[in-house]
């Protein structure tokens, strides 16, 4: 570091450190109506944060955590602001229970993150399921796939575990640090920011008003009363984002007039293996999720979604045997399209899963949770960044669950973000600055555009039913199956790493 740089990185450190009431407080500040001038400076102070996170969600609370271990970025003040009730408590798993139908398939990326951030051994103490084997298939029974992370060698291709488990990792790792975060059980209903005056240098010493009106600070209002003001606004709040129509960020998107039905399910065996099985409607996958238990998302139409949701349990797990087992079609068999010699030209790719034979998933004997719907739905921010304002998480992309990847790419962002956050104030950069905003911009959107590009297209190829269409995709079932190069580069890709399958 020059040593420009490192007086600059000085300043700026000392600058972050302002006065701070009542640390790791959950209740926020209320504003006091008195009269007195000094007094109210002093409080408005007190409502100044660098970064304020809108939506304590597994995304929003990602990012905190990753600021709260770097250590350029660990001295910031981070107010949180989200009305989850499940935030004002420490441990909120009761570990008796049955699994959540909400759960996450989080990839070996997302894993090494919350690694990285101390967070994984707070998942570690709660039920999970690491998987190895994945096998997906479709109802025309004109071929299938089986991954083995043995065929990119790695040990494993995933761990399903519950949304609420995720959460509460990451709140009881922030919680562990001495991280000046303070939480606010509300919700964001408005928010403002005035046009940066160039002429005025930043300068930690003017008040929270002068900052406000040269632009130098946000101002968020709360559904409670309550205000506060920000350097940097991240918007962590979700498909429906508020901070997203608030800065007047535009979408491009549209509705899949499909529903997901989501619930927990038991087995008599124990399930270790992913399952998928593309059906005329849209995918059903039965997960892993510990213990004789398996997650299932069944993807259909709105109409049959609400019939299925409320049937009664024998008729739905009829129906869900049926469509894992050679319900709407039968069993594939490698005759079809051959088996490995066809691939004999490309000597010595064949994969070493090639052999595993088709099996059918464990019959499911119980159902263990309510069963829910979520419509589906692909939108996409055209721009993630403005002045003081950015978008993280489902606020930025939401995708298709059929791969499992929407929160994947939230965690992606959020470490993006801290480390670009870091390396601005490394060189004394204003963090709410759109020039440093626009690099987290340009490192993750290639990334989010080019998945939420191939989930759409396989979302699109698996629900239309022609003959022709359905050899080409048992053609893709074998050649994933047996072609090796390509099995290694879908399995990284889903695996999280940013190459893109077919050019690595
Ligand atoms: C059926 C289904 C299955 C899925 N399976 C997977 C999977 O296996 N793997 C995977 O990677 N992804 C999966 N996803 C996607 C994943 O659930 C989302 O990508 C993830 O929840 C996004 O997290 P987030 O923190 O960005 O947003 P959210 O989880 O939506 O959290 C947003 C938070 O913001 C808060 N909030 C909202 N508005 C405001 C406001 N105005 N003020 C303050 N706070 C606010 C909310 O209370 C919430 O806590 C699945 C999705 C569905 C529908």
């Amino acid at each position: 570091m020059n040593r420009t740089v490192a007086r600059k990185f000085g300043s700026n450190v000392n600058r972050l450190r302002i006065p701070w009431r009542q640390p790791f407080s959950n209740d926020a500040v209320p504003i006091s109506s008195t009269s007195n001038a000094a007094n109210l400076e002093k409080e408005s102070e007190d409502l100044r944060y660098d970064i304020a996170i809108v939506g304590g969600g597994m995304v929003g609370l990602a990012l905190a955590c990753s600021l709260a271990t770097r250590p350029l970025t660990k001295h910031l003040t981070v107010a949180i602001i989200d009305s989850n009730l499940a935030l004002r408590r420490k441990h909120f798993i009761e570990k008796e229970v049955h699994p959540d139908p909400r759960v996450s398939t989080v990839t070996p990326a997302t894993i090494s993150f919350f690694k990285d951030i101390g967070a994984w051994q707070y998942v570690e103490q709660h039920r999970h399921a690491y998987f190895d084997k994945m096998q997906v298939w479709d109802y025309t029974g004109l071929g299938y796939t089986k991954y083995n992370a043995r065929d990119a060698n790695k040990e494993v291709l995933g761990c399903v575990v519950e949304n609420k488990v995720l959460l509460s990792s990451l709140l009881s790792r922030l919680q562990d640090t001495d991280f000046q975060k303070k939480i606010y059980p509300s919700r964001l209903t408005s928010m403002s920011i005035l046009p940066n005056s160039s002429s005025l240098e930043v300068d930690s010493t003017l008040s929270v008003t002068a900052s406000f009106t040269h632009g130098r600070l946000a101002k968020l209002e709360l559904e409670d009363g309550n205000s506060l003001y920000a350097k940097l606004v991240v918007g962590a709040d979700g498909g429906k984002s508020r901070v997203r129509e608030l800065a007047g960020f535009r979408t491009t998107g549209w509705n899949y007039s499909q529903n997901a039905i989501i619930c927990t399910v038991e087995h008599a065996v124990e399930n270790h293996c992913a399952w998928q099985r593309f059906l005329p409607a849209g995918p059903i996958a039965l997960l892993p999720i510990g213990d004789k238990f398996s997650n299932i998302v069944w993807t259909m139409n709105p109409k049959e979604s609400s019939e299925f949701k409320s049937m009664s349990e024998d008729d739905f797990l009829k129906a869900l045997n049926y469509a894992l087992d050679h319900g709407y079609g039968p069993h594939p068999t490698s005759s079809l399209l051959g088996n490995a010699d066809i691939f004999s030209w490309l000597k010595g790719v064949v994969s070493r899963s090639a052999n595993d034979c088709f099996e059918i998933p464990p019959k499911v004997v119980k159902l263990a949770s309510e069963r829910m719907a979520f419509p589906l739905s692909l939108r996409h921010a055209n721009d993630y960044a403005s002045n003081r304002v950015v978008l993280i998480g489902d606020a930025a992309h939401t995708v298709h669950p059929l791969a499992g990847q929407g929160v994947n790419l939230g965690f992606g962002d959020a470490s993006t973000l801290s480390s670009v956050i870091s390396e601005g104030i490394a060189v004394g950069t204003d963090i709410g600055e759109i020039l440093l905003l626009k690099k987290y911009e340009a490192d993750r959107k290639p990334t989010n555009v080019m998945m939420m590009a191939v989930l759409d297209g396989f979302q699109k190829a698996y629900t239309v039913d022609f003959g022709p269409l359905n050899i080409l995709r048992a053609a893709a079932f074998h050649g994933a199956h047996y072609i090796s190069p390509l099995k290694k580069s879908i399995i990284s890709y889903a695996s999280g790493e940013q190459r893109l399958p077919l050019l690595s």
